[in-house]
């Protein structure tokens, strides 16, 4: 009882704080000038351009010369000089609670009964805590390099991102807004699953894995999900998991209204995702012109992953493990050709020359032919980073962020690139009435670049300047 009292007294002084005094406006009310502003849906180039903010929201976008009349005495000005202005961007497929670094072989024998596995698992073995504080990390990071929404599709634990979300938006944490996923459904027969060492396998999976044994499991394993208040339901289709299984699962999100995300990479698991009505093909590698043709009529996106593309986890490996003499792995001293190429790997490093591997070069070509494929089929695309691992050098947002010109490096033009992390995202997301472009009524999530991204889309890796929700993130246009 006496706590009752206590809170009821401490309910009555919020609500007498929150009246506003006659002099404080009720709503912050700010005004952006930049010199220009790019629409990515139609690829237009306003300039000189203004936005007023009021709140969190866009009240209206157009010259300075018609919006600045529009905006109340003492408003907040941000003069960006010359930049260009874009919406915030959004990450469509991440996972901000791991972030790998290679093990030693060593390691990965112990949690692992065979088959590479790489570090995710020393990513799931540790702490739920400890986890979320790097997830907290992660998002952070993000934010700062311009990414002001993520998709986070899985390996979170149970309610790891679901949680992070609820603590950004209560502005406890700083970070994108978050469409959690919570755990992923999955079959026990999956690869990765199948690789775990079977003394930890059952820790890990209860902390990663929801499983699809059957179409009314499929249906439990959603409602699991949607007990702790998820955004969207990720699925891995591997060739085990069937049609009414996987059917079963999109059913009962599309019912408590959640868009399905579809890892499938190879020919049959697509196939499956396609007739089972996914809202998303997630990395889609082996997606043929057929099956791009059923997608396009049906209205799914294809979400483009390039993580590994050019010489990613080739830097990744040199500047981690394999450079380490103690942590070398035992893979690169097990034979001739391997011994060969960890000398030639230390030599070109220490020259500072570019290394290019046979097999990154050849995934490279398919890369670009995918890309050809996917934009000459008229289906709808969006694009994410994929980040898990461990990027020696680069924040999060950094690593993140540098994915995406790669997209134009596999033929892809920077406006597509654009649309793909802005415009076509919001889709894919089911909030393009919230973000992904800048006009009145959305959320003022924005990122401005010095450069023009059309001209140089590496621009997008030096953002200068993010705003989220109304909130300045990262300005720093302001010291000069
Ligand atoms: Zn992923």
């Amino acid at each position: 009882m006496r706590k009752l009292g206590i809170l009821f007294v401490l309910g009555l002084v919020a609500v007498v704080s929150a009246v506003p005094t006659p002099a404080q406006s009720a709503v912050p009310v700010t005004l952006i000038k930049a010199g220009r502003l790019l629409d990515p849906r139609t690829g237009n180039i306003l300039a000189p351009a203004a936005v007023l903010i009021e709140d969190n929201k866009i009240k209206e976008v157009g010259p300075p010369s018609q919006v600045r009349p529009a905006a109340p005495a003492g408003v907040k000005i941000i003069d960006l000089g010359s930049a260009t202005l874009l919406p915030g961007l959004i990450d469509g497929h991440t996972h901000l609670f791991m972030d790998i670094v290679m093990p030693a072989e060593a390691e990965r024998a112990r949690h692992s009964n065979g088959g590479f596995v790489p570090g995710l698992l020393l990513a799931i073995v540790e702490s739920p805590s400890k986890r979320v504080l790097l997830g907290a990390r992660m998002a952070r990071e993000d934010l700062e390099s311009g990414i002001t929404t993520v998709r986070n599709l899985g390996h979170s634990g149970i309610d790891g991102d679901t949680e992070l979300r609820d603590a950004i938006n209560a502005g406890r944490v700083p970070g994108p807004r978050i469409l959690a996923s919570g755990r992923k459904l999955d079959t026990r027969g999956e690869t990765y699953v199948q690789n775990l060492n079977p003394a930890l396998a059952e820790a890990i999976l209860e902390q990663e894995f929801l499983f699809i044994d059957g179409a009314d499991q499929a249906r439990h394993a959603v409602r699991q999900n949607v007990f702790h208040n998820v955004d969207v339901i990720k699925v891995t289709a591997e060739e085990n998991l069937t049609v009414p299984e996987l059917g079963a699962a999109i059913e009962e999100a599309h019912r408590n209204h959640l868009k399905v995300a579809v890892h499938a990479v190879d020919k049959t698991s697509i196939q499956t995702a396609i007739e089972s009505g996914a809202d998303s093909i997630e990395h889609g590698d082996e997606v043929t012109h057929e099956q791009l043709k059923q997608m396009r009529d049906k209205g799914m996106f294809f979400d483009f992953t390039p993580t590994s593309y050019g010489d990613f986890f080739t830097k990744i490996f040199e500047r981690t493990i394999a450079m380490s003499l103690e942590l070398r792995p035992k893979r690169l001293e097990s034979d001739e050709r391997s011994r060969q190429r960890f000398d030639d790997l230390a030599q070109l490093l220490r020259s500072g020359a570019k290394f290019a591997d046979e097999s990154d070069e050849r995934y490279d070509q398919q890369y670009n032919s995918l890309v050809q494929r996917v934009l000459k089929s008229g289906v709808k695309f969006a694009a994410g980073s994929d980040s898990s691992w461990f990027y020696p050098g680069k924040t999060r947002g950094e690593t993140s962020v540098s994915r995406f010109p790669t997209l134009h490096e596999a033929g892809m033009q920077p406006l597509d690139v654009i649309r793909a992390i802005t415009t076509n995202a919001a889709e894919m997301l089911g909030w393009q009435d919230r973000i992904g472009a800048i006009e009145p009524g959305k959320f003022a999530d924005f990122v401005a670049v010095a450069g023009d991204p059309i001209a140089d889309i590496t621009e997008l890796e030096r953002v200068r300047f993010v705003m989220k929700n109304g909130e300045v993130v990262r300005n720093d246009f302001a010291s000069h």
